[in-house]
């Protein structure tokens, strides 16, 4: 799934808060947007499991769900809605597509780490790649409830995540494909320093171009 439908499962989430606490509103959101987005900081470093943590997160969200629930304040709403964020958002990423460079190709069987049980977890491929149609269509599916709660600026926030959800969509494979070229052309002593996975899909099929422009 993209940056931005986690993102806005975190605002969906924060709505949701508000709807029964509004005196939280500004920390629920800040809260659940940051911890949605959280673990994809480890983009270009471990990627879906350095800060990837299905099982752990959850477990972590379960006494703060009940701190936040016993002694509500701005602290503890948002550290449960953060730890909230990122659970749903390492949990999401076992529903979309594998890990690798081109992932509507279906072949990568990791989607997320378990830390839990020191394996990866296939991808389910409900939402087949970060980018396809149907995440665009969830992602504004999602900003459907905040944009009918929230005023500005939440609504132009929403409103510009699923602009980009859009937008993201429409590149995304043509993206992919400057991607793996653009890695083909980097130096061999500055490669240890390119993520894995993209290097991994320019040695494994380097010259793909033509399969690549019919798979579309
Ligand atoms: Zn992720």
């Amino acid at each position: 799934m993209m940056a931005t439908t986690h993102a806005l499962v975190g605002v969906a989430l924060a709505t949701a808060v508000a709807r029964v606490a509004p005196e939280f509103t500004v920390v629920a959101i800040a809260g659940a947007v940051l911890g949605s987005v959280f673990p994809d900081f480890d983009l270009y470093a471990d990627h879906r499991k350095r800060l990837h943590f299905p099982v752990y997160y959850s477990i972590l969200a379960v006494p703060l769900i009940g701190i936040a629930l016993a002694a509500p304040g701005p602290a503890s709403v948002a550290a449960a809605l953060f730890v909230v964020g990122a659970a749903l958002h390492s949990l999401m990423d076992a529903l979309g597509g594998g890990l690798e460079l081109e992932p509507w190709r279906g072949t990568s069987e990791r989607a997320v780490y378990d830390h839990f049980r020191g394996r990866w977890v296939p991808p389910r491929r409900w939402i087949r790649y970060d980018g396809a149609p149907e995440d665009a269509a969830f992602a504004a599916l999602l900003g459907l409830p905040a944009l009918a709660v929230h005023e500005s600026p939440v609504r132009e926030f929403v409103a510009g995540a699923v602009a980009i959800s859009a937008s993201y969509a429409l590149v995304r494979k043509p993206l992919a494909r400057v991607w793996r070229r653009t890695v083909a052309l980097v130096p061999d002593a500055a490669r240890p320093y390119v993520p894995a996975r993209f290097t991994e899909a320019t040695e494994a099929e380097p010259d793909r171009d033509g399969e690549v422009a019919s798979a579309d």
